[in-house]
């Protein structure tokens, strides 16, 4: 049991002289820990409070989280590469605290609310626009985030596609000091990952595409039962891996009974949602990592141009009166 390992939460106690818990704290567990909300006495606003184990191991990852989230802050200063703000941290009776911006639900949460039916295109195309800005951002830094899935792209405001953040630096890294071979939530892994060879961006565009698909889809597009399984499904859906990256499967265990070989159940046919779309999940789910669009590349393409919705069209005039203003105070 290592509840002991856990920061006690009681509704409406204080953390420090700054933070009342919130009455219903509760937005996160998991094995680091706890998220919960919390008042911020200085700057009178609710925040989100990570409440990280009182162990050795997971206090050193926190700091590794902290050294990129202070990075990923010095470059997204307006907020235009959508990555969680990070404010303040210390730590408190033996757990280290960080505090954040108080979003909203996670997209897991939102598509178990639309009873995890598929969402219509543009809402796809919004989370899509906004999450390859931050894919852009750790590229040109560099870091890789290692675990890109909903449970990690929360809403500023709850159920407003065009406006989601990447959240949970937990597990990244930059690319030439990897830590871990055991990454990535298993449904959004990429194939060099099960595979084991180095990895690097290319592998948090592979989960993005996962994510993609399972937005439109309303449930995950590759399920894997086991991580040999979760190799078939990817080659049941894409074709067998290129030969050049087979050469590193040591064995292949039969293929359970409900799976089929390589290539027996096109992506296009577990998918919904255009061809424009189906084009670009089959870019961003490129076997090859070498061969997977840049974040850059990949709004270059023409499925970001569709027509916006009159909904993004008016948020977008929003944005330019807004900027426009910002502008003439100067
Ligand atoms: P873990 O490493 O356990 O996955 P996360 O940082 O992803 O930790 O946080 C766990 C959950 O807590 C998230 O999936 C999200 O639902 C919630 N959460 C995290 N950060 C925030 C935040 N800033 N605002 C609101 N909810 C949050
Ligand atoms: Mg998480």
């Amino acid at each position: 049991d290592d509840s002991e390992h856990f920061y006690k939460v009681i509704p409406n106690d204080h953390i420090g002289y700054r933070y009342e818990i919130a009455d219903r704290p509760l937005l996160g567990q998991g094995t680091f820990g706890q998220v919960i909300k919390a008042y911020d006495m200085k700057e009178r606003q609710f925040v989100a409070l990570k409440l990280v184990r009182n162990e050795k191991d997971y206090l050193k990852q926190s700091r590794e989280e902290l050294r990129i989230l202070h990075v990923l802050k010095k470059y997204d200063i307006d907020g235009t590469f959508n990555i969680v703000t990070v404010k303040e941290f210390f730590m408190f009776r033996n757990h280290m605290v960080m505090s954040f911006e108080l979003l909203g639900v996670n997209l897991y949460q939102a598509l178990k609310l639309n009873l995890f039916r598929g969402l219509p295109m543009p809402k796809v195309r919004a989370v899509a626009r906004a999450i390859l800005k931050s894919l852009e951002l750790l590229f040109k830094l560099r870091i890789v985030h290692c675990d890109v899935k909903p449970e990690n792209i929360l809403f500023r405001k709850n159920g407003d596609y065009s406006s989601v953040k990447l959240v949970d630096f937990g597990s990244s890294c930059y690319e030439q000091s990897q830590i871990y071979r055991y990454i990535q939530s298993r449904y959004y892994r990429a194939p060099e990952v099960i595979l084991g060879f180095r990895y690097g961006p290319a592998i948090d565009m592979w989960s993005l595409g996962c994510v993609l698909g399972e937005l439109a889809k309303g449930t995950p597009i590759f399920t894997g039962e086991d991580e040999f399984d979760q190799l078939a499904a990817i080659e049941e859906a894409l074709g067998p891996v290129p030969s050049n990256m087979a050469s590193r499967i040591k064995h292949r265990p039969p293929l359970r009974k409900d799976r089929g070989p390589p290539g027996s159940k096109p992506l296009k046919t577990i998918l919904t949602g255009d061809d424009v779309f189906k084009d670009v999940l089959k870019m961003m789910l490129e076997l090859h990592p070498d061969v997977r669009p840049t974040p850059m590349e990949l709004q270059d393409h023409q499925w970001f141009s569709i027509s916006l919705s009159a909904l993004d069209r008016k948020q977008a005039s929003q944005m330019t009166a807004s900027s426009n203003t910002s502008y003439t105070r100067k």
